[in-house]
């Protein structure tokens, strides 16, 4: 048998529970990257009833095996813990993906050639909606003119929304009954070009709809396009997700998934409420009806959401100075002494904390900010000055995107987690630089500094619509975010903060380990070790050793859920 060299110099070493029976599967051969204290890299596993019941050398391990033990080859092959997602919105993705299809788009031309495709399958006068591409992805960084869309159809109405604001072409507008200079919109704002023509709307939403009614999908299509989904996710090795802003009936659905036996990952369920006073976060839990942590290994509840600030694809997120003369133009503002929104104010926010944390529960705080993030550090701090129990509870920021040292020394104090999307570095980090300037590009997705801080900092997708893991908004092919936590590369190439890179094996433990912190699961997932649950990817290369620019094109071979191949490619 080869043996990897550092496996050579472990080969003693067995970690094992005091098992009596043999073992229902047992991987041998294989460089399995434990991820335990020790940093140990193994050669063996054997799993029983769902659970890692020994990790050590192929001979010590295989001591194990029983008549009916199932013995997997690894032939060399590496071994990583299986993936912890812990942002998606896999229900809405699965929903829309009964009626939508969802294309990535990198520039108007790109645009144009998808809209010219869709107008021969849609009837002449129906509505055709550009899939969500934001503006900071697209390559000339704004809308489309009325006139680039016209040049791809006049048959159509079409609707392109980004920054909060619709483009339309000409047979859109005057859909809307906007043909002249008088003409005025009821529930929005008009925005005209020099020329005095209607170049955007902004608001409108009302209106819109009216026109072109979402189509109807029933909750059967939801959840076997959820089925599905979840397949998908199993195939880039992802093994737990965390819904980010569920329901009671979201949790349903998983539940009802897991009885007939078709829930092929772990959930960990996150409750968004927009209730701003202690009665209203009191009547919100209540309603819910779970308690803090209900649930089991496959479907359990774990925090509370809510939404502090905006975004920076919509000109929104709160900053701690001004958008200034740049940001202004680009998100089509009016005030360059705009700092973003904050939708709480800050006694508002200490009553929602004080008692969200007192009913037992930790929050996620959808937060993408500076401004926003010190903003929530503060409510914490002064939560902590009389109940300290608030540090225990591992509140997170939900994309916190430009951490300062301050920043984040401040949340390691405060028992603060972090999730934020890597993928978003490589496809915005380029509009960050053009648009916020290159200090702030440099502190984008600032995973060293979390790191650095010691914050468990999860690195997820915010996945929310299409079913291919390389181009979804967003993209939730693990693979992808190792590489990109690793080297740091922006879709052209260029790395802004180079200290923000990650070691191969923090960047692993960003998506395994630290998510699984954020749902009290550390002692179950996120590692390779004996008493854990058997969740585990093969993959097709050495992860440790292969050069940087193939960790993007790793390959899962296998991956198993509590010991079950739920995947095998
Ligand atoms: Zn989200």
């Amino acid at each position: 048998m080869k043996l990897h060299r550092r496996c050579a110099v472990l080969a003693g070493f067995c970690v094992a529970l005091a098992v009596s029976q043999a073992a229902d599967t047992i991987l041998v051969g294989g460089k399995i990257v434990t991820l335990d204290a020790q940093e140990r890299v193994a050669e063996a596993l054997a799993i029983r009833d769902g659970r890692i019941v020994a990790v050590g050398s192929s001979a010590e391990v295989l001591k194990l095996a029983g008549d009916r033990t199932e013995v997997i080859k690894l032939d060399g092959k590496t071994v990583l813990p299986g993936f912890v997602e812990s942002h998606v919105h896999a229900i809405g993705a699965a929903r829309a993906s009964v009626t939508e299809t969802y294309a990535e788009l990198s520039s108007i031309a790109e645009i144009q050639d998808w809209i010219r495709r869709r107008a021969k399958d849609v009837r002449a006068g129906q509505w055709i909606e550009v899939p969500r591409n934001e503006i900071t992805r697209l390559k000339e960084r704004r809308h489309p003119t009325p006139t680039e869309l016209d040049a791809a159809t006049t048959d159509h109405p079409v609707l392109y929304t980004s920054a909060m604001k619709h483009a339309l072409n000409s047979a859109g507008f005057r859909a809307l009954g906007i043909v002249d200079a008088d003409s005025k919109l009821a529930d929005g704002e008009i925005v005209r070009d020099e020329q005095g023509r209607p170049a955007l709307i902004r608001g409108g939403n009302q209106s819109l709809r009216k026109l072109m009614p979402r189509p109807t999908v029933t909750r059967e299509q939801t959840m076997t396009a959820l089925g599905k989904l979840l397949r998908r996710y199993n195939e880039v090795g992802i093994t737990t997700i965390f819904e980010r802003a569920t329901d009671r009936d979201g949790v349903a659905m998983y539940r009802e998934l897991r009885e007939q036996d078709k829930l092929t990952v772990r959930m960990r369920g996150t409750f968004r409420f927009s209730a701003r006073t202690a009665e209203g976060v009191e009547k919100y839990v209540k309603a819910l009806g779970f308690k803090p942590g209900e649930g089991d290994d496959w479907v359990r509840a774990v925090s509370m959401k809510t939404t502090l600030d905006g975004g920076i694809h919509w000109g929104t997120t709160r900053l701690s100075e001004p958008y200034g003369e740049r940001r202004t133009r680009f998100y089509r503002l009016t005030d360059p002494n705009y700092r973003g929104e904050l939708y709480d104010t800050p006694e508002e926010l200490k009553t929602v904390f004080a008692t969200v944390n007192h009913l037992g529960w930790p929050m996620s705080i959808h937060v993408t900010g500076d401004g926003g993030t010190e903003a929530v550090l503060d409510v914490i701090a002064a939560v902590a000055a009389t109940d300290p129990s608030i540090k225990r509870r591992r509140f997170n920021l939900l994309h916190s995107y430009f951490p300062t040292p301050a920043i984040a020394r401040r949340a390691k104090e405060l028992g603060v987690g972090v999730d934020t999307q890597g993928y978003l570095y490589y496809r915005d980090a380029e509009a960050m630089a053009e648009v916020y300037g290159k200090r702030w590009a440099e502190r984008f997705i600032g995973l060293g500094e979390w790191a650095r801080a010691g914050v468990p900092v999860a690195v997820n997708s915010d996945h929310m619509i299409g079913l291919d893991p390389d181009h979804a908004m967003n993209s939730f092919n693990p693979a992808l975010m190792l590489w990109i936590a690793v080297a740091r590369q922006s879709d052209r190439g260029h790395v802004y903060g180079a200290a923000q890179k990650l070691s191969r094996l923090d960047a692993l433990r960003a998506v395994t380990l630290w998510p699984a912190w954020l749902s009290f699961d550390e002692d179950k997932l996120g590692s390779l070790e004996p008493g854990k649950l058997a969740d585990l990817v093969v993959i097709d290369r050495d992860y440790l050793a292969c050069p940087v620019k193939e960790l993007r094109e790793i390959k899962v071979l296998r991956t198993m859920v509590g010991g079950k191949t739920v995947f095998l490619r």
